[in-house]
């Protein structure tokens, strides 16, 4: 199978939940050579996890095909704002006050918006990413009303080894609350689960592009 049939079956599998969920695929860890012939076919969302490797695979093809939609899923460090902000159109990983100043503060300065996914962190035992859900609510008017930061969703990632539909169907009622329309949810694993709960974007790697390593 190549990465086009792939891209393919996790489509017609979204499309057959009555779903149209934006696939967004996840290539960290793979070269260009793996990625482009899903280019060539006007493939749009494409993810990755950290800024460096971004910017590196990501910067020159950019200038071209000006339609590409970058989005960062991994953990975002303060030192790297500025640099994610000029190739990243999406963050799906914001996750904490001080990063979210720090994100408006570029925006102001450089005069580029973009949109953000908050990320919900449901247990800190088994997790160290995401504003944990007991303050979630509070941090998701502060970056809205006090920052105005263009929040367009919420993110999270379940523990591996529950059951994910529990997880994501908090996740979809507290967007449901806060009147955010965009779930991001659903890996390689799961993201048949996370459609059904409701996900507008899946972000699928190794479905497409078989094991990293
Ligand atoms: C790597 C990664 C994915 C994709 O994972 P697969 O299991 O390969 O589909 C999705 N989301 C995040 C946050 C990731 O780091």
């Amino acid at each position: 199978m190549s990465v086009i049939d792939n891209l393919n079956e996790i489509r017609k599998s979204i499309n057959s939940s009555s779903s149209n969920a934006n696939i967004i695929v996840v290539s960290k860890n793979f070269s260009l050579n793996s990625i482009q012939p899903l280019i060539d076919v006007g493939h749009i969302h494409f993810g990755e996890n950290r800024v460096q490797e971004a910017i590196e695979k990501w910067s020159s093809i950019l200038l071209t095909k000006v339609n590409l939609q970058l989005h960062l899923v991994g953990k975002l460090q303060t030192n790297k704002v500025k640099d994610a902000l000029k190739i990243f159109s999406f963050i799906h990983s914001l996750d904490r006050e001080k990063l979210a100043i720090d994100l408006k503060k570029e925006e102001d300065r450089s005069g580029k918006t973009i949109k953000y996914f908050i990320q919900i962190n449901f247990d800190k035992q088994l997790h160290k990413s995401g504003i944990d859900i007991t303050e979630a609510d509070d941090f998701i008017d502060y970056c809205r009303n006090q920052l105005n930061l263009n929040i367009i969703g919420l993110m999270c990632l379940p523990p591996l080894e529950f059951n994910p539909d529990l997880y994501f169907k908090q996740l979809a009622n507290l967007a449901k609350k806060k009147s955010l329309n965009q779930l991001s949810m659903g890996m390689s694993a799961d993201y048949q689960v996370a459609v059904r709960a409701g996900a507008t974007y899946v972000r699928v790697g190794s479905a497409i592009f078989g094991e990293r390593v």
